[in-house]
C-alpha cells in the first residue's frame, strides 16, 4: 500500500491560494526500514564474536592452572577475531563499492588474469577440500572494470562454490562472449540453493543456513557485494541452482559500458 503525507502551505501574502502538497512517502519509507534492519544486522553479526571472545577470556582467566585449556580457548579467541576482522573488511567492502559510482579506477580488464587472481585467492580451500578448479573458456576478452573489484566479485563466487561444496567435487569457471557481452559463469557440484530463496541470496546478511556460513568464515555479505560490483559495471549476476545437485552462478559484464566511453575496448581475439 502506498503512503502519502499531505500538507497544507498558504501561498505569498495578497494572493488567495492555499497549495496542498501531496507527497507520497513510501520510498522514503522503505528506504528508513532497510536501513534500520541493516544497522540492526551489523550490530547483532557484531555482538555475537564480541560476545564469544570475552567469555573465551573469562574462561582464560579460571584456566589459570590448566595450560592445555588455555592454549584451547586461545585457539578459540583466534577463530573468533579473524572472523571480526573477516566482517569488518567485508563491511569496508560493502560500502566501498555501494558509493563507489561512477565508478574511479577503470581500465582495461584482461579476463585471464581476473579469472586466475579469483581461482588462486581461492586454491588452498579447494585443495584442502581435494576441489577440482577448472577454468575453461574463451579467456582473451577484455572487459573495461576496476580491477580490483571485479577479483572481488569473481573471487566471492568462486569461494563460494568451493565452500558450499563436498570434497571431491569440480568447481568450473567457463568464460564466454555474448553480443556485447562478456559471460563469466561458476559452477559447482555443492549442495544447491532451495528454490524459496533464491530471489533472498543476494541481500545483505541473508544465509540459507546461517550455522553453516558462520561455521565456513562467510558473513552473508559477499553476494551483495558481487552484486554492487556487477551493477556498478553495467551488468548483472544471476543464479540457477538445484538443492543437492549444484549452483552456477553467471557474472555478465558489458565490453562497453557507460563508465568507458572514453577507453576503446577490443578484445584481443581477431
Ligand atoms: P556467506 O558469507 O554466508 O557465504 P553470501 O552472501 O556469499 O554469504 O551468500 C549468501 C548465502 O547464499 C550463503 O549463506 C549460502 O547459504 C548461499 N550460497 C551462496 N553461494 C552458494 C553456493 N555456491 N552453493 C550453495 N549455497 C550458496
Amino acid at each position: 500500500a502506498h503512503e502519502f503525507e499531505v500538507s497544507a502551505r498558504v501561498a505569498p501574502l495578497g494572493s488567495r491560494l492555499v497549495l496542498l502538497l501531496v507527497e507520497d512517502r513510501t520510498e522514503a519509507r522503505r528506504v528508513d526500514a532497510v536501513r534500520r534492519d541493516f544497522v540492526a544486522n551489523v550490530s547483532h553479526e557484531l555482538k555475537t564474536p564480541v560476545g564469544a571472545l570475552s567469555l573465551l577470556a573469562e574462561a582464560v582467566m579460571d584456566a589459570s592452572d590448566d595450560p592445555e585449556a588455555i592454549i584451547r580457548f586461545a585457539g578459540r579467541m583466534q577463530i573468533e577475531s579473524a572472523r571480526l576482522t573477516n566482517l569488518v573488511q567485508e563491511l569496508i567492502d560493502l560500502s566501498r563499492v555501494q558509493n563507489d559510482h561512477p565508478l574511479h579506477h577503470v581500465g582495461p580488464v584482461p579476463l585471464d588474469d581476473l579469472v586466475a587472481e579469483a581461482a588462486d585467492r581461492c586454491r588452498q580451500a579447494a585443495e584442502s577440500k581435494q576441489i577440482t578448479l577448472a577454468i575453461g573458456g574463451d579467456r582473451e576478452l577484455i572487459v573495461p572494470g576496476d580491477h580490483n573489484q571485479l577479483v572481488m566479485a569473481l573471487g566471492n563466487l568462486v569461494e563460494n562454490a568451493v565452500n558450499y561444496s563436498p570434497a571431491r567435487t569440480r568447481v568450473d569457471i567457463e568464460v564466454r562472449a555474448e553480443a556485447r557481452m562478456a559471460v563469466i559463469t561458476v559452477s559447482d557440484q555443492g549442495l544447491g540453493i532451495p528454490q524459496r530463496d533464491l530471489d533472498r541470496i543476494f541481500e545483505r546478511f541473508y544465509r540459507v543456513d546461517p550455522a553453516r556460513s558462520r561455521a565456513t568464515g562467510g558473513t552473508g555479505l559477499g553476494l551483495s557485494i558481487v552484486k554492487h560490483i556487477a551493477a556498478g559495471h553495467g551488468g548483472e549476476v544471476t543464479v540457477r541452482s538445484l538443492e543437492g545437485v549444484g549452483s552456477t552462478f553467471t557474472l555478465v559484464l558489458p565490453f562497453k559500458s557507460s563508465t568507458s566511453q572514453s577507453m576503446s575496448m577490443t578484445s584481443s581475439t581477431p
